[in-house]
């Protein structure tokens, strides 16, 4: 830190991103990005870009909105696209809360809120999971503030209904809820319709996962007009231009690209099933995930001595030491192939182990 730096950052705990190693190739599994590459034809329209890249892009990013609303039934003034959904994320941190109005967002979940919170200088209270990772609903009803809440939580991957969302949406109307949604298109329940009845809602998501886009940082926000006009306020403040051309030109496609999108999600789908099938026969407890990774902790190995085992033997995955969690890996649903070699991974782990046990 230099002798410039402001007071007002320098306790500051940025966010630690899961590791984007360059050294050696390995199985990842540790960030949730998608297996699948980018549709052909999002390649060829991003690369048709690259020779207008003199020119600033369309601040409104009008043809991307336009797909967005039709994709989801809403009006295009319902819609904001902004650079990943952790910019969203952002902007909703700045507009709803401050020292008056807490931020309020669970114990275990994204981990980008608490940072988000300490970084606008507003106030956040944290409501404990219950020991099952659920959300104690009626608590979380009774708090004051802007909520923020993953949905699939993160890194649990459990998701709530859309009448549990609705719920917690209706009981103050006089609050915002933002619903993320970062991982809905792997088997959850989206909100996105309710925000036609509610005007408090926030409905989050991201391009980064299903849409296989997480290097081109995208996503976008679906609420009442008038949120989505204070969400427009403050990007038009800090940064009109944030969203680049080749990436609009690429989630366009996306966005149209229905069959990809679904047959995709799909596959992510089928291969988690078999993965959690697979790491329960091997004795690992396993949540009900939503999302496109499973969260998973054995009795015979440790979190964190599973994760630097999997590390050295090439495989990737996301260990977390906050006490709650810390017996649990969060392992990103990959490719058919990179699941099966894992589970071998994880098999011989636990082969060695057992043999190590039986010596001493
Ligand atoms: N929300 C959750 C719950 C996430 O896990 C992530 C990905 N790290 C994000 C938001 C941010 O996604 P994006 O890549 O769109 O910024």
């Amino acid at each position: 830190m230099s002798k410039f730096f402001s007071d007002r950052y320098a306790s500051l705990a940025p966010y630690v991103p899961g590791e984007q190693p360059k050294e050696k190739k390995y199985i990842k599994l540790n960030t949730n990005e998608s297996p699948f590459p980018p549709s052909k034809r999002a390649q060829k329209y991003a690369a048709a870009e690259l020779k207008k890249l003199m020119l600033y892009p369309d601040p409104d990013c009008k043809g991307l909105t336009k797909a967005i609303a039709n994709r989801y039934g809403v009006e295009e003034g319902q819609v904001i696209v902004n650079n990943g959904s952790d910019e969203t994320l952002y902007f909703a941190f700045l507009a709803y809360c401050d020292k008056k109005r807490p931020a309020v967002f669970m114990d275990i979940t994204y981990g980008f809120y608490k940072v988000f919170a300490e970084f606008t200088g507003c106030k956040y209270v944290e409501v404990p999971l219950n020991s099952d990772f659920s959300v104690p609903v009626d608590k979380l009803k009774k708090t004051k503030g802007t909520i923020f809440l993953a949905n699939p939580n993160a890194p649990t991957g459990l998701a709530l209904s859309k009448s549990t969302i609705e719920e917690i949406v209706a009981a103050d109307r006089d609050r915002v809820v933002v619903v993320d949604e970062a991982y809905v298109d792997f088997g959850g329940e989206s909100c996105v319709s309710l925000t036609e009845k509610y005007d408090n809602l926030l409905v989050t998501q991201t391009f980064s996962k299903s849409r296989s886009l997480a290097g081109a940082r995208l996503g976008f926000g679906i609420a009442d007009k008038g949120i989505i006009a204070d969400l427009q306020r403050i990007k038009y403040s800090t940064n009109p231009y944030n969203v680049n051309r080749t990436t609009a030109a690429a989630g366009l496609c996306a966005m149209e690209d229905e069959k990809y999108f679904s047959s995709n999600c799909e596959k992510i789908q089928s291969t988690r099933t078999w993965t959690k099938t697979q790491l329960e026969d091997l004795g690992f407890t396993v949540t009900d995930s939503k999302a496109n990774f499973l969260f998973a902790k054995s009795e015979k190995i440790g979190g964190e001595e599973l994760y630097v085992a999997l590390k050295e033997n090439g495989v990737l995955v996301r260990h977390f030491t906050a006490e709650k969690i810390k017996d649990y890996n969060r392992i990103t649903i990959g490719s058919q192939k990179e699941m099966q070699i894992l589970v071998d991974k994880i098999k011989t782990i636990l082969e060695a182990k057992q043999c190590e046990l039986l010596k001493s």
